[in-house]
């Protein structure tokens, strides 16, 4: 549903916001998900629509889309849904994702960082890392994971995870099998009963085959070690060429394990973000969930 420009044009933020909420009424929130998107250039009145108490799930994103004269409100209907984003390291894909999830007001699951604080615990416990050692001690570890918090046995770590060693290791250890099944079983568990976003590398291709949307979040190897040396330049002693040395590394062993390898699903949508910003992405995977750009 579109409320057009020109009934928008002269009026004051508050009176677009009492428009909406007529035009809210008129749905029965309580059986459909709403989402209300409003350009850069209206965003004053996302506040006055703060002010009404909305009946079930109504979302209001504000698009920077300067193209977009509209205020849309789209029904997404009830029943809960899965969004897959995988890609290679560094895509941007664990920052669109957060977003998305921000906007559609739904879960988010990092399921890096849970191959992550796997990988953690065997180096912190000096376990090799094969197999046969880790089944020996799988049952000792406990991850939850918390808004942006990892939680290891009790133990917060979401920092530690992002460190050197974890980084180089973890691509030998998600390609385990055991690893894989314990941690793919989680991510199910975790998501039950709810909308979510999960991204990753096998989410759109094993975890969630079925999942209603797919997103494939790709750049080149050079931009994204580009992206992540900015990021990082302060807490990382590295150079660009030592981070692009390793995100290759990185990309090779994820992309050819025997297990769940790194691939785009058939029905997923291909984003390369090599030559867009994150927020372009974000805006570009909202319009295909809204269904205006596919
Ligand atoms: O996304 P992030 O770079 O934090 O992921 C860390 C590593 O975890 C990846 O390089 C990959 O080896 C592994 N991984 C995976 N399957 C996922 C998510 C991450 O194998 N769904």
């Amino acid at each position: 549903m579109i409320i057009n420009n020109l009934k928008l044009e002269g009026k004051s933020s508050e009176d677009i916001a009492n428009l909406i909420y007529e035009e809210l009424k008129k749905i029965d929130t309580t059986k459909n998900n709403v989402l209300i998107t409003i350009p850069e250039n209206y965003k004053e009145v996302s506040n006055h629509l703060d002010k009404f108490n909305f009946e079930g799930f109504v979302k209001t994103s504000i698009l920077e889309d300067k193209d977009d004269k509209n205020i849309t409100i789209d029904i997404l209907g009830k029943e809960n849904f899965v969004i897959a984003i995988d890609g290679p390291s560094a895509s941007g894909k664990s920052t669109v994702a957060k977003e998305i999830a921000k906007i559609l007001d739904i879960s988010y699951l990092d399921t890096g960082a849970m191959y992550r604080a796997f990988t953690y615990y065997l180096l912190k416990e000096n376990i090799s890392l094969t197999e046969e050692e880790i089944k020996k001690v799988i049952g000792n570890i406990n991850i939850d994971i918390e808004k942006d918090s990892v939680i290891l046995n009790g133990e917060d770590i979401s920092k530690k995870i992002r460190g050197d060693e974890v980084t180089k290791n973890v691509s030998k250890v998600s390609a385990i099998s055991i690893v894989r099944e314990v941690l793919v079983d989680s991510q199910r568990n975790i998501s039950k009963g709810k909308s979510i976003v999960l991204d990753g590398r096998d989410i759109g291709t094993v975890v969630f085959p079925n999942a209603k949307y797919k997103f494939f979040i790709t750049a080149t190897a050079e931009e994204r070690a580009m992206r992540r040396f900015k990021d990082e330049k302060s807490s990382l002693n590295k150079s660009y060429e030592e981070i692009l040395e390793d995100l290759k590394a990185r990309d090779v062993l994820d992309s050819n394990r025997e297990i769940s390898p790194l691939r785009q699903a058939e029905d997923a949508h291909l984003i390369d973000s090599t030559e867009m910003t994150l927020r372009e992405v974000v805006e570009k995977i909202i319009n295909i969930i809204r269904g205006i750009d596919v």
